[in-house]
């Protein structure tokens, strides 16, 4: 099995690398090592995001000590009618450490003062991993999917924006569908995808 260390604590998209990569990796997150520096999220798109937090993981020292591959997820929700808001700042939307409930609340009253009708709610989420080693970005990585916002929170499952969101194709919000139909269409499954594929070309070398 091929450890990976994830530059993330967020335990929703940990278990969903685990699910996505299957048996052939060993996921790890930032809860295994103590202190570990990230930097802040200052990019001003996913992808510089991503490649901030993938190459400063990959230059600390005990990392490079166990010669170990990085990947760092930066994703969230872009909402045609707001200008693509949150967008980069997802986690946060409501205020820093905002719950996922506050977010939500956020944007769904963002969207009634604005009068938005249904039909005009098209929104995606995008993710974009970066995988580095030593320093050294190896690959960039993007996943979309596209969908549409409804009125009313709606399901249990997944995280964040979840139970807004209704994919293109389907009635039922991510936080309705079970796991398997969202790891299979979801901005995080086709980046995982070719982040896989990467993966698979490298290993002979390692
Ligand atoms: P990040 O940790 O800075 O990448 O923040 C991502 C934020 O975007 C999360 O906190 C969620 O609010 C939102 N987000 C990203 N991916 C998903 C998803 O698969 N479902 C629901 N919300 C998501």
């Amino acid at each position: 099995m091929q450890p990976l260390l994830l530059a993330a604590g967020n335990a929703n998209k940990t278990r969903e690398f685990r699910e996505l990569l299957g048996k052939d990796f060993d996921v790890y997150d930032l809860s295994f090592f103590d202190e570990m520096a990230i930097p802040k999220e200052s990019g001003r798109t996913f992808e510089e995001n991503a490649i901030l937090k993938a190459v400063a993981a990959s230059q600390d020292r005990r990392v490079q000590d166990r010669h170990l591959l990085i990947v760092a997820d930066d994703s969230g929700l872009e909402v045609d009618a707001l200008g693509g808001a949150p967008g980069i700042f997802s986690a946060r939307y409501a205020g820093e450490h905002a719950s996922d409930k506050e977010n939500i609340d956020k944007l769904l009253s963002e969207l009634a003062r604005r009068n938005v009708p249904l039909d005009q709610r098209s929104a995606r989420f995008r993710c974009v991993i970066a995988l580095a080693h030593e320093g050294n970005l190896l690959g960039k990585f993007e996943g979309i999917v596209k969908g549409s916002i409804v009125d009313l929170p709606r399901g249990s499952r997944g995280f964040g924006y979840d139970p807004i969101f209704v994919p293109n194709g389907f009635e039922q919000t991510f936080a309705e569908l079970p796991a398997e139909v969202k790891n299979r269409i979801s901005h995080r499954a086709e980046a995982i995808r070719a982040l896989a594929a990467k993966l698979a070309a490298l290993k002979p070398s390692d």
